[in-house]
């Protein structure tokens, strides 16, 4: 797996003043693997993605991405970025934006891509996510599952080598979660990399090649699904998994 590894963490130190949060995290996701993180809150989830993209400045250990160190003092931040996809519990879209402007605006501020370049890459990812007929709404006209698959495609339009997802569903109404586990299941299906921070089990169960359970900065467990989550063997994950049923 090394050679094929996207994401390879290396005993990954965080702290916020006197407070570790991550305590030495070793982790590898291949390439065309998708790894579900599992974890009560406060466990360290959000900061270790964070770390990854870079969005939190890790402390002592080693994060690459592809062939990359990230936590090379000396590294292109920017061009990390731009090979990482994230999306958060909360859209973030620009809400005086329309849907497609909402996609070509980074296409064009980051990579520099021209008009009609990123009006296609945009209609090409609106129509992955099934929302080719919002091309023209504000966010504000969009529900909330809706606004999350452009949150998607816009990341995706922007032709990521690994994708992060921070609780992508946690912020909808239930009925709402379906369509969006649905395209998130369709980029597992293509072979896209994933690193899924989530609560939804029975899609952890059903997509995830391997389930990682965190608590308190550390690493508990990881396996496959059915290990983890099926036969855990680990009394914190138990704990963890009785209180979600
Ligand atoms: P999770 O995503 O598993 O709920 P987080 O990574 O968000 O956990 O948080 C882990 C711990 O780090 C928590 O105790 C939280 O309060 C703390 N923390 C997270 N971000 C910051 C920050 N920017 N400044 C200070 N403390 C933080
Ligand atoms: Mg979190």
């Amino acid at each position: 797996m090394s050679s094929s590894a996207q994401i390879r963490i290396r005993d990954l130190h965080k702290s916020f003043g006197e407070n570790e949060v991550l305590r030495g995290i070793d982790l590898e996701i291949g390439e065309g693997e998708v790894v579900c993180v599992i974890g009560p809150s406060g466990s360290g989830k959000s900061t270790l993605l964070r770390c990854v993209n870079l969005l939190e400045e890790p402390g002592r250990g080693q994060v690459f991405v592809g062939g990359t160190e990230v936590t090379d003092p000396d590294v292109d931040i920017d061009a990390v970025r731009r090979r990482i996809g994230m999306v958060f519990q909360q859209f973030n879209l620009f809400p005086h934006l329309t849907v497609t402007e909402n996609l070509t605006l980074p296409q064009r501020r980051v990579l520099g891509r021209d008009k009609a370049a990123s009006a296609r890459t945009a209609a090409e990812n609106l129509a992955r996510v099934g929302l080719s007929e919002k091309a023209d709404a504000y966010p504000s006209a969009l529900s909330g599952g809706q606004q999350q698959r452009v949150a998607i495609a816009r990341a995706l339009a922007m032709g990521p080598q690994v994708m992060l997802f921070d609780e992508p569903t946690s912020a909808l109404d239930p009925e709402l979660v379906g369509d969006v586990l649905a395209v998130m299941r369709m980029l597992a299906d293509e072979g896209m990399t994933m690193m899924v921070v989530t609560h939804e089990m029975t899609f952890a169960r059903e997509v995830a090649d391997r389930v990682v359970f965190m608590d308190g900065g550390v690493v508990v467990e990881q396996g496959t699904p059915e290990q983890v989550i099926g036969a855990p063997r680990h009394e914190r994950t138990r704990h963890f998994l009785s209180r979600l049923l």
